[in-house]
């Protein structure tokens, strides 16, 4: 092993929270960061850019690998789980997606322990972090490093749905990151200039060069060392050699869900019985790996009965002119993704928070490039893909081994417990009544899933334990708070352990009601402050959100708004009834083969 060198603080990880770290934490400070990536560099045109994602998920480029065990309660089947390995991690393989959920999933985190991050805290860092294409107000950021901005797919179907949403009765919101988290909104992206804004563009790359921020990629850290109750630095492996660092502040973990944990364990920081069980000395009892929560959802999807636009630009042709645009200039059909649609939904009018989300898509699972002589066109669709928000079922992380190369464990167990699956039937259920109203009509052809087939509940059933799949949004595994159930404090600090924290994905202590990527780097721009000791920003924005409030629900109380303040919505929404499930004149189920991704 090679001799160690000291910095103030050590970064394990370069994905969306270790980006953001990597660059407050050499902000004026004078420290010294040591960021450590296990992946390698994020230049190639498929991460940078939008529409490369297809072949980033197809081939399962820059990614760990994982599936999940056998789950129970899918009849055995293993899921793939998408896990970014290159700078940006899981941001440079996402589908870029910025949402930000709703403020009452942050004040039931403060509610059930998570001192200090409740809305009115999380704001000012959703702002801080924002560049908004429409400008600063008081939800949105104006010049933040990660740019964000609405769908620019030129798509007719988006319409469509939306005034099908509308007509069945479901609410349909401006923006679904400002005041009006619920309801049917135009899509919105993590896209800068034409190119794909991971949390490596935003946040690192500009700062590469900082006096103070040194940067290895293919380095895979494969413990945290400790001396007593103190981490002090951590091995990595690097170009074949073990290597060590010595942190003289703080090791800060945010190898994300699944390597966040393993390197707990690895490094004895975890459930007892279940280190020893692979020879692991314990040095702190901590209910590390559990709690794992993910969105599932199914993809519903129909033949469309004249090709859309993505479909056109798919023709090889044009599809490779359009990646050069989009490459070398941002622009073009390469730049925009066929996902133009979001609705995050109350199943019943009694909820806190939206407990259904429709994602949409313009776009077969499989759809490739195609011409002429040399590949079939495949056959156009669009689809609706309800997913499960709040599931109450959980998961774990384990080791397989004591072997830090070996890939951790991951059962998911989705739909152990029963609500899951009444909920997402719900979801399902209102789906197809949405994708059955008038303003789809021009475009609707055969039901290819599930089918005319799949129409009582125990048909329902059967067809979702089958096709459901993660929505790759897994977390909670080193949840935060208080007690028992947690294994960090609500400064994201280790109990028990001095000098070390944990900051990713798996402290959020549950889901909440949106994809997570903008809520992992708005975490890790709080913890910024908390790690520097900078008072964190906040009790400006519970008045400014309280005087919303006020005018939002005298707004409501006349009738002419909906209110979204704690409380209120339910008096004021109503979830729509459903028509009776109409005719559906095809008969030709198929199943999706893949797309698991927000
Ligand atoms: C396919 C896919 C689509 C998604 N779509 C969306 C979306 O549209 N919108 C949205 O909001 N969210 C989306 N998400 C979720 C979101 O991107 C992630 O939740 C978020 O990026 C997680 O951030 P993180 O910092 O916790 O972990 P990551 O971003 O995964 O970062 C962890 C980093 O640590 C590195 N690392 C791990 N272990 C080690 C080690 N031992 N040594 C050194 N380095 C290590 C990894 O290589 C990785 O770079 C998607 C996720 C996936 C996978």
């Amino acid at each position: 092993m090679s001799t160690a060198v000291s910095y103030d603080y050590i970064i394990v990880g370069a994905g969306s929270a270790g980006c953001v770290l990597a660059n407050r934490l050499t902000e004026n400070t004078g420290a010294t960061v040591l960021l450590l990536e296990a992946g390698g560099g994020d230049r190639h045109p498929y991460i940078q850019v939008p529409i490369g994602l297809g072949k980033l998920q197809q081939h399962r480029l820059f990614d760990w690998g994982y599936s999940t065990e056998p789950e129970f309660h899918l009849n055995g089947r293993q899921l793939t789980v998408l896990r970014g390995k290159v700078l940006g991690g899981s941001s440079s393989i996402n589908v870029m997606a910025y949402t930000r959920g709703h403020r009452g999933d942050y004040d039931r985190w403060e509610r059930e322990g998570a001192t200090g991050w409740a809305y009115a805290d999380m704001l000012p860092y959703f702002r801080r972090s924002e560049s908004w294409e429409n400008g600063e107000d008081p939800w949105r950021g104006g010049s933040g490093p990660l740019s964000t901005r609405w769908a620019r797919t030129p798509d007719p179907i988006f319409d469509a749905w939306r005034e099908a949403g509308a007509l069945a009765g479901w609410p349909s919101t401006s923006d679904f990151n400002g005041i009006e988290p619920v309801g049917f909104g135009r899509s919105q992206s993590t896209i800068r200039n034409g190119r794909r804004a991971s949390a490596s563009a935003a946040y690192l790359r500009p700062v590469r060069k900082r006096a103070g921020l040194s940067l290895r990629t293919g380095a895979t850290v494969t413990r945290v060392l400790t001396r007593g109750t103190r981490a002090v630095g951590v091995e990595f492996v690097r170009r074949g050699a073990t290597e060590r660092a010595d942190a003289t502040r703080e090791v800060i973990l945010s190898g994300g869900v699944f390597n966040s944990p393993q390197l707990l364990m690895l490094s004895g920081i975890g459930p007892p019985v279940h280190l020893r069980d692979i020879g692991i000395t314990p040095l702190a009892d901590l209910p590390v790996g559990h709690n794992l929560r993910d969105h599932l959802a199914v993809w519903m999807m129909w033949d469309r009965k004249d090709a859309g636009p993505f479909h056109q630009e798919m023709r090889i042709d044009r599809t490779a002119v359009n990646m050069a645009r989009a490459w070398l200039f941002g622009a073009g059909a390469g730049a925009v993704l066929p996902n133009g649609l979001l609705a995050f939904l109350k199943s019943r009018p009694d909820l806190d928070v939206p407990d259904i989300e429709f994602m949409f898509r313009a776009a077969p699972l499989d759809a490739h490039p195609w011409f002429p002589g040399w590949k079939s066109a495949y056959q156009d669709r669009y689809g609706i893909r309800p997913a499960l928000l709040h599931p109450r079922s959980r998961g774990d992380v384990t080791l397989r081994s004591a072997d830090p190369h070996a890939p951790v464990r991951i059962r998911h167990n989705f739909l152990a417990e029963p609500e899951d699956l009444v909920t997402l039937r719900e979801g399902f259920r209102h789906a197809r009544d949405v994708a059955y109203r008038k303003p789809l009509d021009p475009f609707r052809g055969c039901e290819v899933s599930p089918g005319s087939k799949v129409n009582t509940d125990a048909e329902v059933d059967a067809w979702i334990r089958n096709n459901v799949l993660t929505v790759n949004h897994p977390l909670g595994t080193c949840r935060m708070g208080r007690g028992a159930n947690a294994v960090v404090d609500s400064e994201l600090r280790v109990h028990g352990i001095e000098g070390l924290r944990v900051v990713d994905a798996s402290v959020f202590p549950d889901m909440p009601s949106a994809h997570i990527n903008a809520i992992v780097m708005a975490l890790a721009e709080r913890a910024s402050d908390l790690i520097r000791g900078h008072p964190p920003l906040g009790a400006s924005e519970r008045l400014t959100i309280g005087a919303w409030c006020c005018r939002w629900w005298l707004a409501a109380a006349m009738g002419r708004r909906r209110c979204h303040c704690r409380g209120m919505e339910a008096r004021i929404l109503r979830a729509p009834a459903r028509a009776a499930t109409p005719q559906r004149p095809c008969s030709d189920p198929r199943v999706p083969s893949s797309g698991s991704s927000s």
